[in-house]
């Protein structure tokens, strides 16, 4: 099974693709955190994520298309996995399926995680990392806005979307999106 989770900042999107991972036993790729990761241990990602992750920015679409291009060939991931953060950008999502044609493989789900931008605001404010000021919050809701919303589109056209409500407990948005998915 191959899933993109997508849903703005606080949509709940790490916690479901962990759920997910865990009940479907598939691997996941939660590009946040990889990037994190290689700020902290200070590789070349790391070194070119960190100004564009530090204020809230996106990662240029070359770096992250690159970088997804080569972790998808890995055995680990083979077999499936779920995407948590990626796609961003309807390039990025572009990009994806080439790679995918390439590989004989192709997305079962682009799932979304549909939850007002009021509701997105607050959660994005409560569980804020020390250094994210309502401006870096505010940039981030700003940019999912403008240039992830319209991912949704490019998956709908394809017959890929799944719009799951996520204003509701993580565990009742788990369910329903296993029903979909499962059946
Ligand atoms: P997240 O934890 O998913 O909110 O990601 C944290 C930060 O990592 C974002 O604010 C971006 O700077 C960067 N990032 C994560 N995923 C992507 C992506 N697909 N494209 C570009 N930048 C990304």
């Amino acid at each position: 099974m191959r899933l993109v989770i997508l849903g703005g900042p606080g949509a709940g999107k790490g916690t479901q693709a962990k759920l997910l991972c865990n009940n479907l036993s598939i691997p996941l790729l939660a590009l946040g955190d990889i990037l994190r990761e290689a700020i902290a241990s200070e590789t070349a990602l790391g070194k070119l994520a960190m100004p564009y992750v530090k204020t809230g920015e996106l990662v240029p679409d070359i770096a992250m298309i690159h970088f997804i291009r080569r972790r998808l060939l890995l055995w680990d991931v083979f077999n499936g996995w779920v995407l948590e953060g990626y796609p961003r950008t309807a390039f990025q999502a572009e990009e994806l399926d080439f790679l995918l044609d390439d590989l004989a493989q192709e997305i079962d789900w682009a799932i979304w995680l549909k939850v007002p931008t009021e509701l997105l605001l607050s959660r994005s404010i409560q569980r804020a990392r020390s250094d994210d000021s309502p401006e870096i919050l505010q940039r981030r809701l700003d940019l999912f806005e403008e240039q992830t919303l319209p991912i949704l589109d490019y998956y709908e056209y394809r017959n890929k979307l799944l719009t799951i409500n996520g204003d509701r407990p993580p565990e009742e948005v788990q369910q329903d999106i296993l029903k979909f998915v499962n059946s």
